[in-house]
């Protein structure tokens, strides 16, 4: 009997486990068994042969309905040309040579049913014929006649065949056979899963689950197997988190409740603005947090401009009444920039302790930043390390190990999608003497089941509504069949500039030098169609700009590879109003904030994904003047691409349209843990469809960590989380 950890190679042989390590990664008894087929034929059903696509490795099930060998005149090859059908549309098959020809010709003749395997092409005969979708040199398996009359007949006919995900050299009913061969002869040990929660909930055992998965009798075997393996993947990763959000839970943090007639009172008393009831309950429950003995861990989500800063900054100026300092990280230097420009303008006088016209109980706020002057950072340094600066504002910086601080109380994280788990943790191992409080605000809105896998270490608060007062943002796609609506466009920015507004243009690349990882940080999703030109870039419509579409106009240009000096100087000309249009990459993606801007240009708008257009939408119809946003793109009508533009068109609502991100997306990328090559401990679960599973796997889980913290009751389970945790090490679980 084999375990799961046992080397395939035992029970397969060299060859088969070389072909399944090279091709599938695939090493041992438990790799094997979790690699679930793909889809499920079922023997009376063929494969819809119009939905192939070009390139793609297909399995189909299909009928021959011709069979054609014919020489080659002049040479001694031989063709033979097989026909299949699913009863509508056809396949060709092909197979060149005597050899390669002789066992198809002998197999297949009209009428017999099989599985073909290979890459799917399509042939254009010369003078225009019909395009023709073809495989060449197809593997294929016939499938056995079907036998006698009545029920034989029916249950032969609705036998369901696994269709693995195939690699060369190993056809999806090779991988069938191995599966079945190691299922022989698994040793599972005991079900890892506790015997209460699998009856409380209704599951089956591990072992019949998997021969399940692999060789249902019936759908609804199937979909039990399924419902079990899901479980498995969703309860694990939640004792995981469970675990984390424990032992944060039980770390000593200084608590800092709120002082009164201290900084933040003075903030709120001078606030320009009345803080939305969301706004005002989080800070509640920050408040709340902070007060505890305990760290907080909290992730405070709303969509663009719902007003997060505040809240953040209300949070710091809490910690600091407190004797503490607050740590502010954003995802880029010309967001940090910003921050530390906004900050300091909404403290006025409150930040400018020790300087003149500086107020009593007033603080110091300083940037540190990767790239900027000795001189600067070596002050910054020095204000933090004294414990003279209560708010220090930074990039990633911020995270190298010499930088001090004399009593960090609370460390605010901006924009979390660009921030790992791993980062977070580096962050806290910064505070002496207990655990910073730590506070992540999102980006993007996430739908609920992210939040609780993705970030489900954290507690989460959301701004549901936008600050009153808000103008509306409208948002159009500029497309390739209506050239009149780009010139449209230009026009457009001319008519806003006139009226002393200002605009973005953004496009997805720098240009001039290729490297230019900085400014794209989140490639749009799915494969680059082939012979597309190369994205328009920054430097090449400077020109075109200047010369020709906005002669005039005072365009400033920012991207990462400008000094942290120029990008800080163009930002504060355009805030200042003294550039009227600009022309930037995506670093202006998140967070940028400038009222008086009213239009957003994005240029092949295509290349970019959902979230990042709504993000960057979301830097307009910031004050209370409307935001225009025009998605300029060359894509076809109808195509994939279009379709989520349109879809971005459509709605403001960035959950509906995170949904959307979500959907096209693998999950393991949603999880930060797609590498090539490696297999997400998520195979089976989809974040957005499995939210009730999720929801009472976290549940249970919640209550296993509680009564069992370390799993020394439950060693199966503690194996199996070991297992994931191993497959994850360079994931998003991974501890510092
Ligand atoms: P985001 O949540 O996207 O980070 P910001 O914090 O940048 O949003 O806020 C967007 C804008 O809204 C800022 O100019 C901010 O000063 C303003 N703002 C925040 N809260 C309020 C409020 N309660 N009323 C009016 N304006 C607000
Ligand atoms: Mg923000």
């Amino acid at each position: 009997m084999a375990k799961l950890d046992e080397p395939l190679r035992n029970l397969l042989g060299a060859k088969t486990a070389k072909v399944l390590a090279s091709g599938l990664e695939l090493h041992t008894v438990g790799d094997l068994v979790h690699h679930y087929p793909r889809r499920y034929a079922q023997r009376g059903e063929l494969t819809d042969l119009d939905g192939l696509v070009d390139g793609e490795h297909v399995t189909v099930m299909a009928e021959v309905t011709k069979v054609q060998g014919r020489t080659i005149p002049r040479s001694p090859g031989y063709l033979l040309e097989v026909t299949v059908s699913d009863g509508h549309g056809t396949l060709k098959l092909t197979f060149f040579g005597r050899k390669g020809a002789w066992r198809a010709e002998k197999e297949l003749s009209p009428g017999v049913r099989g599985l073909f395997s290979g890459k799917v092409t399509t042939y254009r005969p010369r003078g225009g014929g019909r395009p023709q979708r073809q495989l060449t040199h197809p593997e294929f398996r016939v499938l056995p006649e079907e036998g006698s009359a009545g029920a034989a007949a029916r249950e032969f006919a609705e036998e369901i065949i696994p269709i693995y995900p195939a690699t060369k050299g190993l056809e999806s009913w090779k991988i069938e056979e191995c599966v079945q061969i190691v299922l022989d002869q698994l040793d599972l040990g005991p079900d890892p899963m506790p015997g209460p929660i699998l009856r409380r909930h209704g599951l089956i055992g591990l072992g019949e689950a998997l021969r399940g998965i692999h060789k249902p009798r019936d759908w609804g075997e199937l979909e039990r197997a399924r419902r079990r393996l899901k479980w498995d993947e969703a309860f694990v990763l939640q004792i995981a988190l469970a675990q984390r959000r424990k032992a944060a839970s039980a770390l000593p943090a200084k608590p800092r409740p709120r002082v009164r007639g201290g900084l933040l009172d003075a903030f709120d008393a001078a606030l320009p603005f009345t803080l939305t009831e969301g706004q005002l309950q989080v800070g509640e429950e920050i408040a709340a947090d902070l007060s505890g003995e305990h760290p907080m861990h909290r992730l405070l989500q709303g969509d663009v401009g719902a007003g997060k800063t505040v809240v953040a900054l209300r949070a710091m100026l809490q910690v600091v009444d407190g004797g503490g300092q607050a740590a502010l990280l954003a995802p880029t230097e010309v967001l940090a920039q910003q921050h530390y420009r906004s900050i300091t303008a909404m403290l006025g006088p409150l930040a400018e302790a020790g300087r003149l016209g500086g107020a009593d109980k007033a603080t110091r706020v300083v940037l540190l930043t990767g790239s900027q002057g000795a001189k600067a950072r070596r002050q910054a340094l020095l204000e933090a390390a004294s414990g003279e600066a209560g708010i220090v504002v930074g990039t990633h910086a911020l995270l190298q190990e010499h930088v001090q601080f004399a009593d960090l109380g609370l460390v605010v994280v901006d924009e979390q999608h660009r921030f790992g788990v791993e980062q977070r943790d580096a962050l806290r191992e910064k505070a002496a003497g207990g655990r910073p409080h730590v506070l992540v605000m999102t980006a993007t809105p996430i739908p609920r089941t992210v939040a609780m896998t993705v970030f489900g270490d954290l507690e989460t608060s959301t701004l549901s509504q936008l600050p009153s007062g808000r103008a509306e943002i409208k948002t159009f796609v500029v497309p390739p069949e209506r050239p009149a609506f780009l010139a449209r466009t230009w026009e457009r920015i001319r008519e806003e500039v006139a009226q002393g507004r200002q605009a973005y243009i953004v496009c997805p690349r720098i240009g001039a030098q290729e490297d230019e990882e900085d400014d794209a940080p989140t490639p749009p999703p799915g494969p680059d169609e082939e012979g597309r030109r190369a994205p328009v870039a920054v430097l090449d419509l400077l020109p075109r700009l200047e010369e020709e579409l906005l002669t005039g106009l005072r365009i400033g240009v920012l991207h990462g590879k400008l000094p942290p000096d120029d990008k800080d100087a163009v930002m504060r000309r355009f805030a200042a109003g003294e550039i009227d249009v600009l022309l930037a990459t995506t670093v202006v993606e998140v967070g940028v904030d400038v009222p008086n801007a009213t239009v957003m240009v994005i240029m092949d708008a295509d290349r970019f994904g959902v979230s990042q257009l709504h993000q960057l939408r979301g830097r307009v119809g910031r004050g209370s003047l409307p935001g225009l946003c025009l998605l300029v793109t060359d894509a076809e009508p109808g195509s994939r691409a279009r379709q989520r533009l349109d879809a971005v068109a459509s709605t403001t609502d960035g959950f509906a349209l995170s949904r959307l991100d979500l959907e096209q997306r693998r999950e393991g990328d949603v999880l930060g843990a797609a590498q090539a090559g490696r297999h997400s401990s998520l195979r089976l679960l989809t974040l957005l469809k499995d939210e009730e599973l999720i929801r009472t796997a976290r549940t249970e889980a919640t209550a296993l960590v509680e009564a069992d913290p370390d799993l020394q009751g439950h060693a199966a389970l503690a194996a199996e989380l070991a297992v994931m945790l191993d497959e994850e090490r360079a994931g998003f679980l991974e501890k510092a």
